[in-house]
């Protein structure tokens, strides 16, 4: 009898566990100390291989390896100076959990039974984020890879609440009636939902936006919208924070509104939701605990690393969100409905215990600790916005309202000059800012969202 030898490298690098995870240790420490000083962007190119090495080269050399090829090609985009997107960092103890949650590797998906009921972690810290954002416990809710996803999530139970609407089974038979989506300004990873959805991205009856550099529902004309629909149901699509100008609907006519006609009301609050960890900005949020459905990111503001999200749908709504997330062939998972398990509430089957990062660093910072974050960003966001408005050079293209701020050169005649401007400024790799167009003008976005300065205060 022959016994199965393992694979000698394999063998080598269990046996050097503890040296291995050691040296990835201090050179994530490395990393972290610099993190405010690292280039922001980089101009590095790097060949990439077609061919996978036969015999491997084992962990140590691969370490090497990664460094000299890819190092070189990492930038600083968690660290303070990279205001591009809406891009979060991570706190020391999202790292921990980040960390365990690779080295446990559960399968999160169930709360009791036999086997991996990790889903408990995931069920408490969505209960500290319902905490967290001042929400009451009637949603259920769930981690995600991101806002997109959780946007997909919860206009998925919207689809097939319209289909219930009109005594059809959207999840089941596909959809055979047209979904009325209305908008005023929705994220594109909104329109990229409905597609996906089978929706239709360019099925959105768009709402007027308020007078006055505003981006938020025109409530006349949504009331004005919502009468030519003579009573069919609809998709109303909602923003908690709009990228370009963080502008907010209005949640307390919206909530009126939902009372007398029958309609699905979803927001999206990837980043916005984060003025409710703030007594100084959570009446821009006031009314939206009257919502179906909510997104939010946690690798924006939340600042654990990617991927990181999370959906809440009303858990009246859970017959529905099971009709279209049940992994309906497997069967010895039994009625959903009996017996929790997340794969019957959302895309993924198995995912990894995405929670713990956000768990920890809940738990680590608590409530202060969040609105520190967050009042520290709009601060920073409020010292770039002064210092433009001040500028000659520099004009706003809307009043800074929360972490983001939108500009451009001032004079129309430097419109063509702004896209050349940011991308010497990006050059710097100081900092790092992206462009946009708004109101028909070419400007350029900064976003506040990490945990950053602090070292200089505290
Ligand atoms: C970032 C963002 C999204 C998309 O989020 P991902 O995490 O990139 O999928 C959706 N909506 C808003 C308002 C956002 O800011």
């Amino acid at each position: 009898m022959t016994t199965q030898k393992m694979n000698e490298k394999l063998y080598y690098d269990l046996l050097n566990i503890e040296k291995l995870l050691d040296k990835v240790k201090l050179q994530g420490i490395e990393y972290l100390k610099q993190l405010s000083d690292a280039p922001t962007s980089t101009k590095q190119t790097v060949e990439t291989e077609e061919t996978l090495n036969d015999v491997g080269i084992g962990g140590f050399d691969t370490l090497k390896e990664f460094n000299n090829k890819f190092g070189k090609i990492i930038v600083g985009s968690s660290g303070p100076r990279y205001l591009g997107f809406v891009t979060g960092g991570s706190t020391p103890a999202s790292i921990i959990g980040d960390w365990l949650t690779t080295i446990y590797d559960q399968n999160t998906q169930a709360i009791k039974g036999q086997g991996d009921i990790s889903a408990v972690i995931e069920i408490e810290t969505i209960n500290l984020l319902l905490d967290l954002f001042n929400l009451p416990n009637n949603f259920i809710g769930g981690f995600v890879t991101g806002a997109t996803m959780s946007n997909f999530t919860c206009l998925g139970v919207a689809r097939q609440w319209v289909g219930k609407q009109l005594g059809k089974d959207f999840a089941k038979d596909g959809i055979t009636e047209r979904i009325n989506v209305l908008s005023a300004v929705p994220h594109s990873s909104s329109i990229k939902t409905l597609s996906m959805l089978g929706i239709g991205s360019k099925n959105i009856e768009k709402i007027k936006t308020e007078q006055g550099n505003r981006e938020s529902i025109d409530v006349e004309d949504l009331k004005l919208k919502i009468n030519s629909l003579n009573g069919e149901p609809f998709i109303l699509i909602t923003s908690a924070g709009t990228v370009n100008t963080v502008d907010f609907d209005d949640f307390i006519a919206i909530s009126e509104l939902k009372e007398k006609h029958n309609f699905w009301w979803h927001i999206d609050g990837a980043f916005g939701a984060f003025a409710a960890c703030s007594p100084k900005y959570r009446h821009l949020i006031s009314g939206w605990e009257n919502a179906d459905s909510i997104t939010i990111d946690c690798h924006k503001w939340l600042n654990v690393p990617y991927e990181s999200a999370v959906f809440f749908v009303k858990e009246q709504h859970k017959v529905l969100q099971t009709e279209t997330f049940q992994n309906s062939n497997a069967p010895y998972l039994g009625n959903p409905l009996d017996n929790f398990n997340y794969l019957n509430f959302l895309p993924e089957n198995s995912r990894r215990l995405k929670a713990l990062p956000a768990w920890f660093s809940l738990k680590a910072y608590g409530k202060r600790g969040y609105q520190d974050i967050v009042e520290n960003s709009i601060e920073m966001a409020n010292i770039l916005g002064q210092f433009i408005d001040r500028s000659k050079v520099f004009e706003l293209l809307a009043p800074v309202r929360l972490n983001n701020i939108c500009f451009t050169l001032s004079g129309t005649e430097n419109q063509d000059k702004v896209l050349d401007f940011l991308i010497k400024l990006n050059d710097t790799e100081k900092v790092f800012m992206t462009p946009t167009v708004y109101n028909g003008k070419k400007g350029i976005r900064a976003s506040f969202c990490k945990l950053e300065n602090h070292k200089t205060r505290c």
